[in-house]
């Protein structure tokens, strides 16, 4: 699960991490008085949007006056931001973000994330940090450095910040930092936390200018405030949808909309796909103890899908029952009829049963008997 910047500088900042300060605004006017509190004469307005790349695009914008700062809200609020992260449909923003101007001496990138290869959290950091990150990763790959962290108590923060090109008090600040930011890590259960930029400002105070935050969702369930910084008008409609009903479902770029049960199977069918020629539309595990109204919902979700131009059905059914796919499927199309070709690997358990309900209702579906067979069928109905 992904938060807003400000939502995860709540988080820094609650584990003592150095931020700006700064205040969320919904209007033009709100962002004036959170300026004028937060008083001086430099002000960021900060585009709320999950996706990075905001700068480039926009969406940070460095005011010197209050009018400055009206001007900034007023054309960020409402406006769709397109970033390299956003896709070309972009995202609307709904909220900015308004943080006292900082004088920047540097920009460093530090990131936190599990480490499968390494086993542990390792930290990425790189004394090239800012908004061409992904430039220096492609350039100059030994700019960035890789720290696995096995013992936070025997860290050796020193290598890091040698790395970093920090000295004397900013040394010492690294080392708390480090050791705050791992802390934080492991408490709140994340999966990705990355500060780009942490800054060393004029003054020498080392302080998280960007935040990102990404939850493991396996964890949520413990993790009740981190829950509660959930923006559901930030997710995809449709995958929320479908999480209502239990349904494993994420939205793809292809054309084959796909129903399976099992992660595994549902893996394969879309490689199937691939390797065909054609790519998936989704990935949909409609899971093991299925209902009828999850099937009905999960067919709702291809057929209502103006991405899908063919649907491939692959049940395996073992805890599934094939009667249960096929009167889901006949539940669904008294709402969203079947509008493309529907190729159907129904076997498995109660087989006959389901496909005899849709052979008595009249469906015009493709049978297939294996996977390999259903793929091609689906790849050969698109060329149509
Ligand atoms: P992103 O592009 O979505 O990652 O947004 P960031 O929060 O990283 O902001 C982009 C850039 O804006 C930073 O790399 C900074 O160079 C600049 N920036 C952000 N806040 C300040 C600030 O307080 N003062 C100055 N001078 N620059 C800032
Ligand atoms: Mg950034």
């Amino acid at each position: 699960m992904n938060i807003h910047e400000y939502q995860a500088k709540e988080i820094l900042k609650s584990f003592a991490v150095s931020v700006p300060n700064g205040h969320l605004a919904l209007t033009e006017d709100a962002a004036v008085q959170a300026a004028q509190s937060l008083g001086g004469s430099l002000w960021v307005v900060k585009a709320q949007i999950h996706a990075g790349g905001r700068g480039k695009a926009g969406g940070v914008r460095i005011c010197k006056s209050l009018d400055e700062v009206k001007a900034a809200a007023n054309a960020l609020l409402g406006s769709v931001l397109v970033t390299k992260q956003t896709g070309a449909a972009g995202k609307e923003v709904g909220k900015v973000y308004i943080e006292e101007g900082l004088d920047i001496a540097s920009e460093f990138y530090l990131s936190l994330l599990v480490d499968r290869e390494s086993e542990c959290v390792s930290f990425v950091v790189s004394p090239a940090g800012g908004m061409d990150i992904e430039e220096v990763a492609a350039n100059q790959p030994e700019k960035i450095a890789t720290f696995p962290i096995r013992d936070i108590n025997t860290c050796d923060t020193g290598k890091m910040a040698s790395f970093l090109g920090l000295h004397g008090d900013a040394v010492t600040q690294f080392d708390g930092l480090v050791r705050k930011l791992y802390q934080l890590f492991v408490e709140s259960d994340a999966a990705m936390l990355e500060l780009n930029p942490l800054v060393l400002t004029g003054s020498g105070d080392l302080v998280a200018l960007d935040a990102k935050f990404v939850a493991d969702d396996n964890a949520l369930y413990r993790q009740e405030a981190i829950v509660a910084m959930r923006d559901l008008s930030e997710e995809d409609p449709r995958e929320i949808e479908a999480a209502q009903f239990g349904l494993n479902y994420i939205q793809l770029d292809g054309n084959i909309g796909c129903m399976v049960n099992g992660a595994g199977l549902a893996m394969a069918t879309m490689d199937m796909i691939h390797m065909k020629g054609e790519e998936p539309a989704n990935f949909l595990d409609v899971g093991g103890g299925v209902t009828v109204p999850a099937v009905t919902e999960a067919f709702k979700l291809l057929f209502s899908d103006k991405h899908v131009k063919a649907v491939l059905v692959n049940i395996f059914g073992g805890i599934v029952r094939c009667d249960i796919i096929a009167q889901g499927l006949l539940e669904a199309i008294k709402t969203h009829p079947m509008s493309v070709p529907v190729v159907m690997r129904l076997v498995g358990t109660n087989e006959e049963a389901g496909q005899k309900l849709i052979k008595d209702a009249g469906l015009d579906v493709y049978w297939a008997d294996d996977l390999d067979e259903a793929a091609s069928i689906a790849v050969k109905v698109i060329g149509e």
